[in-house]
């Protein structure tokens, strides 16, 4: 076979499959039919960090050709093909005066790809995540057929295990969504640094009650006294009336900046990360209360550098995320703690709430603490003390994110999701001779 090499966002396990760009949904079919006995995965725009859609050997349909967008209702719903992008979403809907009712950290993510990994934004403790945000979708399932599925029903059980399902029930080709009406499109943020952990969790909790979004970005690097010291971020959407006057309270014009340059040495090693942490924990002011700022601001700073990734070098990254329940916050500075002990700083380490979450067998978010760092995949011992990490999280209910994921072991897998069976059951009705998998699901033993 000859093919494409493919790699999630972190570079870590790039491998070859022969890639397959419909250009209208109805190919998508003939794709499922002709894919060999590798079966077939689908692929969004390859911002998992793992391998989540990628298939050796096999067939990987590139959903990004098919990116329509319908007309928004009056109730703020529309319908859109699942290769739309969030970028080409939200340059249509916020100058109408409307938003997407959760935005991970990069407008660079397909509809498909938000639904399959049950996306979750800063909002989390307020508006859940994006499987809360979707009345329907029309599935093409392994077993070839075509169904209408959604919350309520029809199939509710297909619903659930599609939602947070990694792409493993089959390939979304439509969804019907719920838009978020926004007053402008800038928001009211205030900033805050924390002295440490402590404050910082406690400062999370309080805005819950004032702000719609909210994260701390942890100092990766501080120990001792000042381990967990942060800049909080809290906002929300501003009155039109607080912007200058003339301005147009829907403009939308994203800012993106030239691409990383390939850095075959890597660019982001132990000594920048450190000198990066040290330097934006203080140039953040202690205090700034309501500072407009714009959707990219907000919401995707990295957008503004194209391509980040590279900076890590050909051996790439690796994000680990995991959430734990109130009775497991310790586990957040203890992870905190090994990493700064094994002498492994993130560049970019991010710590928010989450609210009630658990919607599909295999969705992420769940109430609790969520941690997330960014590490260097050549970082010296970084698998074992990920291991022990994988293993004290899942010990106190916790879980691993499997959109970030390049290393899970396949036997915490049921601990960290007790319902997988769900998912098991659901893929045997619709995918009898398992056509639709992943690397992701090979190695977690899930196809
Ligand atoms: C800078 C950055 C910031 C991020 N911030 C966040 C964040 O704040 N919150 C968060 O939750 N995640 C975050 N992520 C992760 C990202 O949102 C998810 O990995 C998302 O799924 C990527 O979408 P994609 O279109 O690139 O999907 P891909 O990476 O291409 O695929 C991801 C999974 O979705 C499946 N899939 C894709 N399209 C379809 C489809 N049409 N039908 C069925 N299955 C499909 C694939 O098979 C695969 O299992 C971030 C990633 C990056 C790089």
């Amino acid at each position: 076979m000859t093919g494409s090499s493919l790699a999630g966002w972190g570079l870590t396990a790039p491998t070859v499959a022969e890639v397959k760009v419909p250009a209208c949904l109805s190919e998508v079919g003939g794709h499922l039919r002709s894919a060999g006995e590798r079966g077939l995965a689908v692929r969004g725009l390859g911002r998992s960090y793992g391998d989540a859609a990628q298939n050796a050997g096999g067939t990987v349909v590139d959903m990004t050709g098919v990116d329509g967008v319908g007309p928004i209702a009056d109730d703020g719903t529309l319908t859109v093909q699942g290769g739309v992008s969030l970028d080409t979403l939200l340059r249509r809907v916020v100058p109408q005066g409307w938003f997407v009712s959760v935005s991970p950290g990069t407008r660079q993510v397909t509809v498909g790809g938000a639904i399959a990994c049950d996306v979750h934004g800063k909002n989390h403790h307020r508006d859940g995540s994006w499987g809360d945000h979707v009345k329907s979708f029309r599935l093409l399932t392994g077993d070839g057929q075509i169904r209408e599925v959604g919350p309520q029903g029809p199939d509710p059980e297909l619903y659930r295990a599609t939602v947070g399902g990694m792409g493993l029930t089959g390939v979304i080709l439509e969804a019907t969504i719920a838009l978020v009406a926004v007053p402008s499109s800038r928001l009211l943020v205030d900033t805050d640094r924390t002295p440490d952990l402590d404050t910082t969790l406690d400062r999370l909790i309080d805005g819950e009650a004032h702000h719609r979004y909210s994260v701390a970005w942890i100092d990766s690097t501080a120990s001792g006294r000042h381990l967990g010291r942060s800049i909080i971020t809290q906002g929300d959407f501003a009155p039109a009336d607080a912007l200058a006057e003339g301005d147009d309270p829907h403009q939308f014009r994203p800012w993106s900046g030239p691409a990383a340059p390939p850095a075959p040495g890597g660019l982001l090693n132990r000594h920048t990360i450190r000198a990066f942490n040290e330097a934006w924990f203080r140039r953040a002011p202690i205090a700034r209360h309501d500072e407009l700022q714009s959707i990219s601001t907000f919401f995707h700073p990295l957008d503004g550098v194209d391509r980040w990734n590279r900076l890590y070098g050909p051996r790439g990254m690796v994000q680990w995320q995991m959430v734990v329940p109130d009775s497991g916050t310790q586990v957040v500075g203890m992870a905190m703690e090994r990493l700064v002990a094994a002498g492994a700083p993130s560049f970019l380490s991010v710590v928010k709430r989450f609210g009630a979450g658990d919607i599909g067998p295999l969705s992420f978010p769940t109430s609790g603490w969520t941690l997330a760092v960014d590490l260097p995949a050549r970082t010296h011992g970084l698998p074992d003390v990920l291991d022990h990490l994988d293993e004290v999280v899942a010990e106190v209910g916790g879980r691993i994110y499997l959109a970030k994921d390049s290393r899970l072991h396949p036997q915490l897998l049921p601990v960290m999701y007790p319902r997988l069976g769900e998912l098991v059951a659901v893929r045997d009705r619709v995918d009898p001779e398992g056509r639709i998998r992943t690397d992701l699901g090979r190695r977690l033993g899930l196809c």
